[in-house]
């Protein structure tokens, strides 16, 4: 897969792995590409199979990072773990019943092309532009001055929008919508 960070993109070999619960990603990995790292004050476990607590697992992760199989496009936020050298990612069992492989026994390639992913995966989806609701936004007092843009009594609403964003007022516009509704 492909591991998209600042704007490159990384080959990773990346194991589809049922019995794991959390995504992790190889400590060697991060430290290879230079993946920035955020510390938790109290580490949480990571259990191996065995039940025993995996030493240098827990205490770091990732921010979401894009990561790419064909045109398949999912974010992920990576638990920090020591791992075997030739793996650079797990990913869980969650992960694998929400991206569900197909052809994974019949065929040599795993294609993740379920009508979901074909939907919800795409580069438009979880790209760089893609929106994404900020819980914040509801508690941030600052946030309100949105609120401020839409139900100020401008003379001329127009004036609200800036320049470069005034053509595309026309796709933008209530009466558009409406009529795509229809469809
Ligand atoms: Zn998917």
């Amino acid at each position: 897969m492909l591991l998209h960070l600042d704007g490159k993109k990384h080959q990773i070999r990346v194991l589809l792995d049922t019995g794991c619960s959390i995504v992790l990603l190889n400590s060697q990995t991060l430290e290879k590409l230079a993946i920035p790292k955020k510390k938790r004050k109290r580490a949480h476990s990571i259990e191996s199979y065995t039940g025993e607590s995996v030493q240098g697992a827990g205490q770091f992760y990732t921010e979401p990072m894009l990561l790419q199989h064909r045109k398949h496009c999912a974010k992920e936020k990576f638990e920090i773990s020591p791992m075997e050298a030739d793996i650079d990612a797990f990913l869980p069992f969650d992960w694998i019943t929400t991206h569900l492989p197909q052809g994974a026994w019949t065929n040599e390639e795993v294609r993740f092309n379920s009508a979901e992913c074909m939907r919800e995966c795409t580069w438009y989806e979880t790209g760089p532009f893609s929106l994404t609701w900020d819980e914040s936004i509801a508690t941030n007092p600052s946030a309100r001055v949105i609120g401020y843009v839409s139900a100020a009594a401008e003379e001329d609403p127009l004036k609200a929008v800036p320049m470069e964003f005034r053509q595309y007022l026309g796709i933008m516009g209530k009466e558009e919508s409406d009529a795509l509704l229809e469809h």
